[in-house]
């Protein structure tokens, strides 16, 4: 079984394997993990394979695209033609979209076989995955742990080897965290960065869909088929996309990295800073520059971030009233009763909670003193990063300050949930782009992640630090086994 996407893809253009045969090994793959990890809330075997058909003819007719014939899970809230679209939620359990997301016509065009539906927190609000309304996903090295999430089943699935690549969405960690929790690298593009046509909205002024991979590399080669601007979606920038792959083999001499005090300031795990300690010296001794930086706003984005998330949060899921998007089995005749029995019955107890403070921060009386107050410690945030960036290339520290947690451990505890955010809502409250790199693992074997955070537009830098520290380690070449009952 290939675990990357640059071994399969060798062998797929050499016909040792034929797409058809890679698609089945997927499939093979998810029937083994699925009973231990419950990554996809669907698996579409049939249009895969059909569509991987088509591919062989292309690879034998030598008009392969970058990622003919490579299976690619694609978190529900993504739409996608082929199966459902739930955004794991019972409100949308029945809905099936009629056009596909841009990201998932870019990848069709480039030959990615879509293979399902990943498993995530309902609506992407979370960081456990366990506020899916199909159940948790579990993490692949240690079933009673969490995936991590939101994109909790993306991360999973390519963990396990189930998929060669996923998409996942990320608006305040949500394909960071559960790539440190889980071991593979994933990256939140730049605000702007990927179109967002087709996915379902948490929070507008934060969402970006990223890719998620075992490598750096293969990381990078999905990024480059969906990165760029689309005229369906008005907020993706238009800025110049780089020759991603080109950035991959360069050094880091010379490079500049900032170290946030901060980021080592809280309850972090001892384990977790000595592995991310360890990465650092790596990268200086890569060539690389470290310097002690200061962002004393570190601690102010949790709560400007989840003011504002829940603030658009409740606005976005305003058209989830139970008439459109898919029948539901409702009782109530009269119109707000039919909404109030849809919402109160459908929507989990995340989602309400968030429509319930976003309610309450954008109602009249209370604007001023939450959300305006919550824009303007964005603006500042902003601004301190801006300004370390005038004296650093790249931001280096821990994804998170802890491991992957047990399951339960802070379910019924949001507080504690919003606070294992704590160390990847800085970068989403500036909108900068930030990958998770896997940094080794804990001493009961649990991964760690590295994050790197870069200025606007400056994936390139993220690629190129991250595959030269890779490269140096043998972390990604570690899988985890299929757990034995
Ligand atoms: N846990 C965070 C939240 O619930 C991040 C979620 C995400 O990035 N989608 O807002």
């Amino acid at each position: 079984m290939f675990n990357t996407i640059k071994s399969a893809r060798a062998a797929l253009r050499n016909q040792e394997i034929s797409a058809m045969e890679l698609t089945r090994q997927s499939l093979d793959q998810i029937n083994q993990w699925e009973p231990h990890i419950n990554a996809f809330n669907e698996v579409l075997p049939d249009t895969a394979l059909t569509a991987a058909g088509e591919q062989d003819e292309l690879i034998i007719a030598n008009k392969a695209g970058p990622l003919s014939g490579l299976p690619i899970s694609i978190k529900d809230v993504i739409c996608t033609t082929e199966g459902h679209t739930t955004a794991s939620s019972k409100i949308l359990a029945n809905f099936t979209s009629p056009y596909d997301a841009t990201v998932v016509s870019r990848l069709k065009k480039a030959g990615a076989i879509i293979i399902g539906k990943a498993n995530c927190d309902e609506f992407a609000m979370g960081g456990s995955n366990e506020y899916s309304s199909f159940g948790p996903v579990s993490n692949p090295w240690q079933i009673d742990k969490v995936s991590g999430g939101s994109s909790g089943g993306s991360i999973a699935s390519v963990a396990s080897g189930e998929v060669l690549g996923s998409l996942g969405t990320d608006t305040g960690g949500s394909i960071r965290l559960p790539a440190s929790f889980c071991g593979v690298v994933g990256l939140k593009p730049t605000y702007g960065r990927v179109s967002r046509f087709g996915a379902i909205a948490y929070a507008s002024s934060f969402d970006q869909i990223g890719p998620i991979g075992h490598t750096v590399a293969d990381t990078a080669a999905i990024f480059t088929v969906i990165a760029g601007p689309d005229s369906n979606d008005a907020t993706s920038a238009p800025n110049r996309v780089a020759d991603y792959a080109s950035h991959l083999g360069r050094d880091i001499k010379g490079l500049t990295i900032g170290i946030p005090g901060e980021y080592f300031d809280t309850a972090i795990q001892p384990e977790v800073a000595a592995a991310i300690k360890a990465a650092l010296a790596e990268l200086k001794k890569l060539g690389a520059k470290t310097v002690d930086i200061s962002l004393p706003l570190t601690w102010a984005a949790i709560p400007a971030y989840y003011i504002l998330v829940k603030a658009e949060a409740s606005s976005n899921l305003a058209r989830y009233d139970g008439l459109r998007y898919g029948q539901l089995d409702l009782s109530a005749e009269e119109l707000i009763a039919r909404y109030i029995e849809a919402r109160g019955r459908y929507f989990g107890p995340e989602v309400i909670r968030s429509l319930l403070m976003g309610t309450y921060t954008l109602s009249a009386g209370y604007f001023d003193a939450w959300y305006k107050q919550a824009a303007k410690v964005r603006v500042k945030i902003r601004r301190e990063f801006a300004a370390a960036f005038t004296q650093v290339d790249l931001i280096a520290g821990p994804v998170s300050a802890e491991t992957a947690f047990a399951k339960g451990a802070k379910k019924d505890d949001p507080l504690a949930m919003y606070l294992a955010d704590l160390l990847t809502v800085p970068a989403s409250v500036a909108g900068l782009p930030a990958i998770s790199v896997p940094a080794g693992f804990s001493q009961d074997h649990l991964p760690i992640g590295l994050q790197l955070i870069a200025p606007p537009f400056q994936e390139e830098l993220l690629f190129q630090t991250a595959h030269a520290y890779e490269q140096s380690q043998t972390w990604w070449q570690e899988i985890p086994s299929l757990p034995s009952s």
